[in-house]
């Protein structure tokens, strides 16, 4: 049952490269919003961030980001919360991987390319 044993396979590797992109579009968006991260003492430094102390930290963070980044950084976090609950990637629509590909492209996708084109449609077809 031990996951580290077993060698990462080309997946699991991309989706390792994109936390790590993932991270530093984080740490891009929160210093744009002039938050500096070396104000904060060391251990509270992500990426191996505490639950309750990032949590409080977070919440900070927000409320000094725009709407816009605020929803962007939220998707950041969640996909990084799923690559470490190893559920990244899978489509919240129809429960298939999603095309690494895609996943490169536009990381904080939830949707699988079928799925979301789907969506757009059904959102074409409201707007009318
Ligand atoms: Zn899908």
């Amino acid at each position: 049952m031990k996951k580290t044993d077993k060698k990462l396979s080309f997946r699991e590797k991309k989706i390792q490269d994109i936390k790590r992109k993932l991270i530093q579009q984080k740490d891009t968006l929160l210093s744009e919003a002039g938050i500096a991260l070396n104000a904060l003492p060391d251990e509270t430094i992500f990426p191996e961030l505490g639950d309750q102390a990032s949590a409080e930290i977070d919440r900070n963070f927000m409320l000094r980001l725009k709407g816009r980044e605020r929803q962007l950084l939220k998707k950041i976090d969640e996909a990084i919360e799923k690559i470490d609950s190893g559920t990244y990637g899978i489509c919240e629509i129809c429960g298939e991987e999603i095309n690494i590909k895609r996943l490169e492209a536009r990381p904080v996708t939830t949707m699988c390319i079928e799925c979301k084109t789907e969506q757009e449609e059904e959102e074409k077809l409201r707007e009318r």
